[in-house]
């Protein structure tokens, strides 16, 4: 691709070395490169190769003369539009002889050359030359601008469809629910309905927070309450929050020894959420009874915590998008697919705004997946 920076090119063709030398000269200036040629042939090689801003051409050389290899260059795509400026010896009346105007900018000019009529009409042509450049380097950033926005568009639209879903769920099990209710007087049965019903309001109520909170970041607009919290403190509510997940599959989670008196300058509900998140994932993306490990560990100023499990992994080519907003692997195996794919993007904006990081880690489809959030810590 052509940038702003690279040399104007323009060429100079004349039979005789002397006279491309002194054109040369006459032209020659920062931002421009001279290509030059001996005969007509030799031009059209060059432009064949060179984009040009504008091309001189000796009217009388021996062999293709300077309209004859005007006229191929009219007959050539590539070079139909570059502007021509012919340096004529004879009268005005040469002038009549070339047809081609109607392709593209002509321009005459007679010998002996006076320097400055010639440097101001070659000007014109590089400035010319120039801005269309310009142009084209910014209609293919408009380009490039709409096909990203188109893409985003796109994909919000499959967000709002798999959110509708997400959303008809719970409620229809409401609904269906509040039905029971009220035909039924059984109040053991009324108790094991009232729990579902608990279970899905739950399940909504998370699906809005998580929205809402995806929707104040992007505004810019969450408030973060940072204190001094315990890594421990942080690491006990995050796993009360994902035990009923982590137990109604029967995984086991192993929780390894925490580092003491570690301190983080966080927003305590916010991070327990994070690390709530990576074990919810782990415990939603893992075959019943498998393993989870939350693991955790000193570096220098900061700390890692590591959440893996030894569930169905992440394929290699979904592994840098997996932390983008509405992004889930499909084709998940039936019942193990649930949420909205904006649990991960949460998680990174949320550890960004603490001034962490997130990375994940999996050798792929089977082979279990690793998840570690760095966070600074108060030293
Ligand atoms: P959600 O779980 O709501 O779909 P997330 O943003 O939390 O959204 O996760 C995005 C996707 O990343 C999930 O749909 C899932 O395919 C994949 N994923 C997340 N965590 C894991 C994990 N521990 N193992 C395998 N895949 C995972």
């Amino acid at each position: 691709m052509t940038s702003v920076a690279d040399p104007i090119n323009f060429l100079l063709v004349d039979d005789l070395e002397e006279n491309l030398l002194a054109l040369e000269a006459l032209l020659q200036r920062d931002g421009l490169r001279c290509l030059k040629a001996r005969s007509g042939e030799e031009a059209l090689e060059l432009l064949l190769v060179h984009d040009v801003a504008l091309a001189l051409l000796d009217v009388q050389m021996p062999g293709m003369d300077g309209f004859q290899l005007a006229e191929f260059m009219r007959g050539n795509a590539r070079a139909r539009h570059i502007p021509i400026i012919f340096v004529t010896a004879g009268s005005a009346d040469l002038q009549r002889r070339f047809r081609g105007y109607e392709a593209g900018a002509v321009d005459f000019i007679q010998k002996p050359i006076e320097p400055d009529i010639l440097r101001s009409k070659a000007n014109v042509f590089f400035d010319l030359h120039q801005q269309r450049r310009q142009i084209l380097i910014q209609r293919d950033e408009l380009e490039a601008s709409a096909n990203a926005l188109r893409a985003v568009d796109r994909h919000k639209n499959e967000f709002i469809a798999v959110l509708g879903h997400e959303l008809r769920n719970p409620v229809m099990a409401l609904k269906a629910g509040l039905e029971l209710l009220k035909r039924r007087d059984d109040v053991e049965l009324a108790r094991d309905i009232r729990e579902k019903m608990e279970k899905q309001v739950f399940h909504l109520t998370r699906l809005i927070g998580d929205l809402l909170d995806i929707s104040r970041i992007d505004q810019g607009k969450i408030s973060l309450q940072k204190q001094p919290v315990e890594l421990q403190a942080i690491l006990e509510s995050a796993i009360e929050a994902s035990r009923p997940l982590i137990d109604a599959a029967n995984h086991t989670l192993v929780v390894g020894p925490v580092p003491e008196a570690v301190f983080l300058d966080v927003d305590h509900t916010r991070i327990a959420q994070v690390v709530s998140n990576l074990l919810n994932n782990a415990a939603k993306y893992t075959p019943k009874g498998g393993e989870i490990r939350l693991a955790t560990a000193r570096e220098d100023a900061m700390v890692a915590i590591e959440v893996s499990d030894n569930g169905i992994g992440i394929a290699t080519e979904m592994q840098t998008r997996i932390f983008e907003i509405f992004t889930q692997v499909q084709n998940t195996g039936e019942g193990l697919r649930d949420g909205l794919g904006i649990g991960l993007a949460l998680v990174k904006q949320l550890v960004g705004l603490h001034g962490g990081t997130v990375t994940l880690q999996s050798d792929g489809v089977d082979r279990g997946s690793s998840f570690t959030v760095r966070l600074p810590i108060i030293t």
